[in-house]
């Protein structure tokens, strides 16, 4: 068989070690993963009952529209119900985004290192990666600006930057937007809006109204806690939802997903409680950072960027055989902020592979 020669390399997505797996491997009986940005408190008690709730629904296919869901979600966000599209996790509208506007013959423009799934699609789809490396963990938006051409179909902004955890202010972003050409979308991945605390990150549905070319995309994974049933979404202009909604399959987000996503929007308080709980786990980790001295970003996320001296793989290596999985990169480690006990397990690891007790 041949397949498509742009495929055969592709590198395929790494996800973070299941806790199963390793407990398995180490013969250990206590593993906390600290990979995937996962939320530590669960979902709502409300999900749970929502999904009990339509365990007899399974024969009857889902509403491929989401109206219950679209039409709570734009009340929520004051946005227009046609104003929404809906995935199978945001990674889908990023694969949707892909497929109605790259092909070969046209670039793409993102940040390295970001969220590696933009790229995966874009090359799948054969458009040319273009990607800007990071200032201090930053998007260079002044860089990737002077990349745009006439060919730029999609520009990719992860704001907070995964891995790195930083954002990028409002007034910068509206700089930025007032200088990308207006047939070029710009795609705003906001998966961890909820976390943030700065004042000055981008009230990006407001800047929807003055700029036709964006789309912001979020996500119930991260702070709503339910990345097992897969719900994202993405809001824009219609005429952009229009496009998505051409290349998207007629029943992309299943029945169960859109009510658990509906009963997690209802429990805000909630949402609350994770962030206050998040920004005290970050105080936690960033006061045994700064004791061990090393290096790391500020997080506005549930994660922050570690850059130890050592290889980041050795130190991915030692904190697995203590039974704490997190994630590495090329030159640093990214961990996610968990319960105080998995932090304080977390650290404990870090602390031992980094200063380990003299004899
Ligand atoms: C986790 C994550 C997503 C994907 O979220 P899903 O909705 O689970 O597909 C998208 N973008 C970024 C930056 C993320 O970190």
């Amino acid at each position: 068989m041949i397949p498509k020669t742009r495929i055969v390399n592709l590198p395929v997505y790494e996800p973070g070690k299941p806790i199963e797996d390793v407990k398995r491997e180490l013969g250990l009986t206590e593993v906390v993963k600290l990979a995937s940005n996962e939320n530590p408190f669960g979902s709502s008690p409300r999900v749970k009952e929502a999904i009990v709730a339509e365990l007899d629904q399974l024969p009857i296919y889902p509403d491929g529209a989401c109206l219950e869901l679209r039409s709570a979600l734009a009340s929520f966000l004051k946005v227009g119900e046609q104003e929404l599209v809906f995935g199978n996790g945001s990674d889908e509208i990023v694969m949707l985004i892909v497929r109605a506007y790259l092909e070969a013959g046209t670039n793409t423009v993102m940040a390295t290192p970001t969220f590696s799934v933009y790229k995966t699609n874009a090359t799948i789809e054969g458009a040319e990666v273009i990607e800007v490396p990071c200032v201090n963990g930053a998007h260079d938006l002044d860089a990737m600006l002077a990349r745009i051409n006439d060919q730029t179909r999609v520009v990719w902004v992860c704001n907070p930057n995964n891995p790195t955890g930083l954002m990028i202010e409002e007034e910068k972003l509206i700089r930025f937007l007032d200088q990308v050409p207006d047939q070029t979308l710009v795609v705003l991945d906001e998966a961890y809006v909820e976390y943030v605390k700065s004042e000055a990150f981008p009230k990006s549905l407001d800047l929807l109204k003055k700029y036709k070319n964006i789309i912001v995309l979020r996500t119930f994974s991260k702070i709503y806690g339910i990345a097992a049933l897969r719900v994202g979404y993405g809001v824009a202009a219609e005429d952009i939802i229009d496009k998505l909604n051409r290349v998207r399959e007629p029943f992309n987000v299943n029945h169960l997903a859109q009510k658990a996503a509906l009963a997690a929007l209802a429990d805000q308080e909630f949402v609350l409680q994770c962030k206050e709980a998040n920004a005290e786990g970050l105080a936690q980790v960033y006061a045994e950072l700064d004791t061990l001295g090393v290096p790391y970003y500020r997080s506005e996320t549930n994660f922050v960027y570690i850059m130890p001296e050592r290889d980041s793989k050795e130190i991915f290596q030692e904190m697995l055989k203590q039974g704490v999985i997190i994630r590495a990169f090329p030159q640093a480690i990214r961990v996610t902020i968990g319960s105080k006990e998995q932090n304080k397990k977390m650290l404990a690891a870090l602390k031992s592979v980094l200063a380990p007790a003299r004899m």
